[in-house]
């Protein structure tokens, strides 16, 4: 992986057609071609100005951004969030076909949140109920698992927070399949959740 300024646009962990039919190819090559390009030249362009944030990781730099000089907080938050939450969101979907696994994550959001179903809707609320851009998230904070949003390329608080699954819903993401029907695109995308790469950030000690 790439952690570490420079960075590179690490390629899908699948073809731009596997989640087809519920998010198409080409919202796939644009997303990951051209807004995640963008968000990585941008970083590394804000990077190459200031050396000294070079040594930060980009977990570090979505976390630290608030200590950074005044000037730099805002961009280092809005570039260094793209480029994490972009790569969040892209590696936690896979080819359909893998539902609702029974595994240690699954099992305890059947506990946490009564069922399966009660989880999605409740989900799916959150995920709607983002004004404009930004992104609904499952994070573990204290032993909890819990539903939060994050407006515009905000990340959760990885001090407290560890992501465990993230839904983008900037309308880029789903734009040209699903035009102004956002809830369409979070039940389309349900279908293409990898619950197994979720699993992984859940048991991540
Ligand atoms: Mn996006």
């Amino acid at each position: 992986m790439n952690h570490y300024y420079p960075f590179i646009n690490t390629p899908l962990p699948y073809d731009y057609h596997a989640l087809e039919p519920y998010i198409d190819q080409k919202t796939m090559h644009l997303h990951h071609d051209r807004h995640l390009q963008t968000y990585i030249d941008n970083l590394n362009t804000l990077l190459g100005k200031n050396p000294v944030l070079q040594r930060y990781s980009l977990a570090e730099l979505v976390t630290n951004w608030n200590t950074f000089p005044k000037q730099l907080q805002i961009p280092v938050r809005n570039q260094a969030g793209g480029v994490y939450n972009h790569r969040f969101f892209f590696e936690g979907m896979s080819r359909p076909g893998q539902n609702f696994p029974e595994n240690t994550l699954t099992r305890e959001i059947q506990k946490q949140f009564h069922s399966f179903d009660s989880f999605k809707t409740l989900f799916k609320d959150r995920a709607l109920s983002v004004f404009g851009s930004g992104y609904a998230w499952l994070v573990l904070e204290q032993d909890m698992l819990k539903i939060i949003t994050t407006p515009n390329q905000n990340t959760p608080d990885l001090k407290t927070q560890r992501p465990i699954l993230t839904l983008d819903v900037w309308e880029h993401a789903y734009y040209l399949k699903h035009y102004n029907l956002r809830a369409a695109y979070i039940d389309d995308w349900f279908h293409v959740v990898n619950w197994n790469k979720a699993k992984m950030h859940f048991q991540q000690s």
